[in-house]
């Protein structure tokens, strides 16, 4: 593999777009516009200039890896892409509609992917051109520092589709979990609970935020606590997942909390929108409960 797509520029998008670079690929990066393509580009630039300044990498390799990022947009340059890496909102109607976009320029022998939290692979590979040739490769946040990625089986995904896959998360220098196609994978299975339970605890003043953040923190050895992490997924992307995780199982334990259905009818989306259970406008966050 020598050159990647990656579709969707915000935190995920970018995070794999500049792995990518760093690992030696080609990246054409693309969001809803060009402005937002080149946006999540400026960001990679800040990103590895704080690389640079911490002393993690050379200068000289941080003006590598930017220059093989290029944004653009529409869907023709992907012809190019050994496999295209979907990073875009966690909405089925928005990811069923770049693969169909997509697919009808993918080469015959690329793989299409999916960094969806939730959505059934299985599934969303029906919109694509080819089932064998699609499959989930779940990173996590922030990209450049976490370890891991999953890689999700969907029913019709080729035994070869997913050695290469397994192939370019190790150039990237991940280590890989497999899951078959099962709601939430393996780690959101687990974690939306918690963090969805959290939340429960918050509305039912059960304790402020940040008490339930250092009770799980220091009382399990957590390296943050789950409001914390809430903010820094996303609140809106919480929220999609325990939809994903409710409809798709039927089960009850996955009910999004009333406030975070609140939180983010409010746009306070954490991290991202300066404001979710902490306030980040400040030098510290601020709880906000
Ligand atoms: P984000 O809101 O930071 O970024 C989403 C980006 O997608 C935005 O820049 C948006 O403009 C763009 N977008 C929307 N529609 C598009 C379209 N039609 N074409 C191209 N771009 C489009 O969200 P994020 O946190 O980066 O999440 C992206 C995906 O990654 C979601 O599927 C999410 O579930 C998944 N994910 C998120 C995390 C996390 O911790 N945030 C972890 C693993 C996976």
């Amino acid at each position: 593999m020598r050159t990647i797509g990656v579709i969707g520029a915000g935190q995920m998008g970018a995070g794999i777009a500049q792995v990518s670079a760093q690992a030696g690929y080609q990246v054409l990066l693309r969001d809803v516009d060009m402005a937002r393509a080149e946006a999540g580009k400026a960001g990679i630039a800040k990103q590895l200039a704080r690389a640079v300044e911490k002393e993690k990498i050379e200068a000289q390799a941080a003006e590598t890896a930017l220059a093989r990022i290029t944004p653009i947009s529409g869907a023709e340059p992907f012809a190019s892409c050994d496999i295209v890496i979907e990073a875009a909102t966690e909405r089925e109607e928005i990811k069923r509609a770049i693969f169909a976009e997509v697919g009808k320029v993918l080469g015959h022998k690329a793989i299409l992917a999916s960094n969806t939290s939730s959505i059934p692979i299985t599934r969303l590979a029906q919109a694509s051109p080819d089932a064998a040739r699609f499959i989930g490769v779940h990173f996590f946040n922030p990209v450049p520092v976490m370890g891991l990625i999953e890689l999700i089986r969907g029913l019709a995904t080729a035994p070869e589709t997913v050695k290469a896959v397994e192939n370019f998360a190790k150039a990237l220098g991940k280590d890989v979990v497999h899951a078959f196609d099962a709601p939430g994978f393996i780690v959101n299975r687990i974690l939306m609970p918690m963090l969805n339970e959290a939340i429960f605890a918050l509305g039912e003043g059960v304790a402020n935020v940040r008490d339930i953040d250092t009770a799980i923190r220091l009382g399990l050895n957590h390296p943050m606590g789950p409001l914390t992490l809430a903010d820094f997924v996303g609140l809106d992307t919480c929220l999609e997942i325990c939809r994903v995780l409710y409809d798709t199982t039927g089960d009850p334990k996955f009910r999004p909390a009333p406030l975070l259905v609140k939180y983010v009818e409010a746009g306070w989306y954490g991290r991202k929108t300066g404001k979710g259970f902490y306030d980040y406008s400040g030098d510290e966050p601020v709880p906000t409960r």
